[in-house]
């Protein structure tokens, strides 16, 4: 898909006619692929109905937005739909906030994730995956393992058992 972007934009402007491509991460980013499920999964009617979970750690306002093959492009560029179409919700008011117990894994004891690998259903995804979002994730599980490695707990145990904890941190946290 890159280079058949690039070879486009080679061909069709002017300004890209002598630019090189210098630098490619070689294990390639997408907006989706393994997401791993904890004690949680949050879907489209939780983001849509502005359900709040009593563990919410992470405020995330941008609104659903999910990408697919453009429809136009099976006309113009027969059997290389590669070009995506956008459907986003607008952004919303208020946050929805994703509850701690999605941000680690259910089935492996002493794993905690942050990213697009979180525990939410593919349309739920459209809302949290973006790197504001994904930054606030990391912040949230760098303090939670601090509050695992201080209680001597996994992560399961952390909501149960040691909220206050955590969220005493969140409050001190810059
Ligand atoms: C085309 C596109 C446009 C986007 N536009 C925006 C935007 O405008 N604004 C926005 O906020 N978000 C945007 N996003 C979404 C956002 O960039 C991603 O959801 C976010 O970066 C995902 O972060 P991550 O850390 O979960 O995954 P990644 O950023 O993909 O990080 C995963 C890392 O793990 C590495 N890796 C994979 N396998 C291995 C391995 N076996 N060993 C070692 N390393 C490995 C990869 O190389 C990569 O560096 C966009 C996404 C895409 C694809």
């Amino acid at each position: 898909m890159i280079y058949g972007n690039w070879a486009y934009q080679k061909k069709h402007h002017d300004n890209y006619r002598a630019y090189e491509i210098v630098w490619m991460g070689h294990v390639l980013g997408k907006r989706e692929s393994r997401r791993l499920l904890g004690d949680v999964i949050v879907t489209e009617q939780d983001i849509l109905t502005g359900r709040k979970f009593p563990d919410a750690c992470v405020p995330t306002f941008w609104g659903i937005d999910l990408h697919g093959p453009h429809p136009r492009n099976t006309k113009h560029f027969p059997g290389e739909e590669f070009i995506a179409l956008a459907d986003h919700a607008s952004k919303r008011e208020q946050p929805f906030v994703v509850p701690y117990r999605a941000l680690y894994s259910r089935n492996v004891d002493n794993l905690f994730v942050a990213g697009r690998c979180i525990s939410v259903t593919h349309v739920a995804l459209g809302q949290v995956r973006v790197m504001r979002n994904t930054g606030t994730m990391g912040e949230a599980i760098g303090l939670a393992a601090a509050v695992c490695q201080d209680k001597s707990c996994l992560p399961r145990a952390l909501y149960p058992d040691h909220w206050d904890a955590l969220t005493s941190r969140f409050s001190e946290a810059p």
